[in-house]
């Protein structure tokens, strides 16, 4: 890599990296000299269909070098037309692709586990359910009973599936509550059993969904291989223009690699990079799959928190240094390789210019990720406390309804101001402990105008009588 400040410097010194100390360590190992030069193409080195190389491999065929040490592949065809040392780095070719965006949860996510013709559906079998109860229960005469079995003569018949209650008991056993009125006729306890047989299976369904639902923003790649790869045309795939890795899928046997070679080659705009950066970024733009050496990929990994490595290898390899054929370096060099090796300094090289060197920035954010996938915040069950909410201040509304409903009521028996009555019913609520209150006037004690409002209002009862 070329230093920030390489214009300041000069020859050497304008280079750092895993490279530059490799063949520092090498150069203190042997003791020789050595000026870097960049390859003039910018290439690893491939062969043209006349059989001439370019790259690096160029530059060695042609002495122009004395060494290459990079990212290079030893590889047999190259094998052939310069000479290696011992592999300094193990690797293969793996899929870099963009990491799935991580879905924010929405407010009303705890929908989701259903879809809004289910909710729908449900809706509409709830007050269909209510209804056919209330219906059902009106007609079945098991459901009509003495409301006072002492009073054997009382020819008052009572129903407990009135309008309210119906809805009530069913909206009971939806939430898993029950209510305390129960069905006594053949037909409306099997009509309560079916309902509730179908409320067991959508809860079930609905709770059993939900923490998948919950939890969706886990991320999940679409492709997982590359097998994948292979099989789809959605998403397209390339490598480096003039490297190793085109040469592996350009020369191999195996029926999936044939495949996507055919594909990655007859693919319009070309879908092989210059360079790995550029590669890279189009993997960052989307829909585009790069096929890379590993080490790169954990390279790049390491620092870009939204690139990801797909799948294993599909193959072994290793970088080594090239020299030209029948070079008098490539023994001792391949020497000192195994040297530094068994030292660890490889090793230590290797996690120095990978993880030390800007490396390791997604671990937390990985942590995290990881942490959060049991743990549910407040943007996955907002929802939940806004219904909640919301049903409370409808709570609150309809109580001030019914109070002042009311309110209206008595001061109308008692011929008062609805002000009075107002203040006086607000003072009672205040002052009064515990659960009890004075109860309101009976009908004897009233005129008989009283009388008559106050039978109309045992109608309003919370059941249904008949004679
Ligand atoms: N390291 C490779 C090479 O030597 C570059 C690549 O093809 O990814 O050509």
């Amino acid at each position: 890599m070329i230093k920030e400040n390489a214009d300041m410097l000069e020859g050497n010194d304008k280079f750092e990296g895993y490279c530059i100390d490799l063949i520092h360590e090498l150069s203190a190992i042997l003791g020789f000299k050595y000026s870097i030069q960049l390859v003039k193409d910018k290439a690893h080195g491939s062969k043209n269909e006349r059989g001439e190389w370019n790259g690096m491999i160029r530059e060695l065929i042609d002495r122009d070098a004395d060494m290459a040490i990079a990212d290079l592949t030893m590889t047999y065809e190259r094998e052939e037309s310069v000479d290696f040392t011992m592999p300094f780095m193990n690797l293969g070719i793996s899929i870099l692709f963009k990491k799935p965006t991580v879905k924010v949860p929405k407010l009303f996510q705890f929908l989701a586990p259903l879809s809004l013709d289910v909710w729908i559906y449900m809706a509409t079998s709830y007050l269909g359910i209510s209804l056919m109860l209330f219906i059902l229960a009106r007609l079945s005469p098991y459901e009509w009973d003495n409301p006072h079995p002492c009073d054997p003569d009382n020819d008052v018949l009572e129903n407990q599936f009135n309008l309210n209650n119906s809805f009530w008991f069913i909206i009971g056993s939806l939430m898993q509550q029950g209510s305390d009125i129960a069905p006594k006729a053949m037909s409306t306890r099997l009509l309560a059993g079916i309902w509730w047989f179908f409320t067991l299976i959508m809860i079930s369904s609905y709770t059993a969904n939900l923490a998948a639902f919950l939890t969706a923003e886990r991320m999940t790649a679409p492709i997982g291989s590359a097998e994948d790869l292979a099989k789809q045309t959605k998403i397209q795939y390339g490598c480096l223009k003039s490297g190793s890795t085109k040469s592996f899928f350009q020369s191999s046997n195996i029926p999936t690699y044939k495949r996507m070679w055919a594909a990655m080659e007859s693919s319009r705009p070309t879908v092989f990079a210059e360079s790995n950066a550029k590669g890279v970024e189009r993997v960052l733009k989307g829909n585009y799959a790069y096929l890379m050496e590993s080490t790169s990929i954990e390279y790049r990994t390491e620092r870009n928190c939204d690139l990801m490595q797909i799948g294993g290898l599909l193959d072994q390899k290793g970088y080594g240094i090239a020299t030209p054929p029948g070079s008098p370096f490539t023994n001792a060099l391949s020497s000192a390789i195994l040297n530094l090796q068994e030292e660890g300094k490889l090793h230590v090289l290797k996690s120095k210019w990978w993880k030390k060197k800007g490396g390791d920035k997604c671990t937390e954010e990985g942590g995290k990720a990881s942490g959060s996938e049991s743990e549910m915040g407040l943007a996955n069950v907002g929802g939940v406390f806004v219904v909640l909410l919301m049903g409370l201040s409808v709570a609150c509304v309809i109580a001030v309804m019914e109070f002042v409903w009311k309110t209206q009521k008595v001061a109308r028996e008692e011929r008062e101001s609805m002000c009075t009555e107002l203040i006086q019913e607000i003072k009672q609520i205040l002052h009064c402990r515990g659960s009890t209150r004075p109860a309101p006037k009976t009908p004897e004690e009233g005129s008989q105008a009283d009388i008559i409002t106050i039978a109309s209002l045992r109608t309003v009862n919370t059941v249904t009588t008949r004679p």
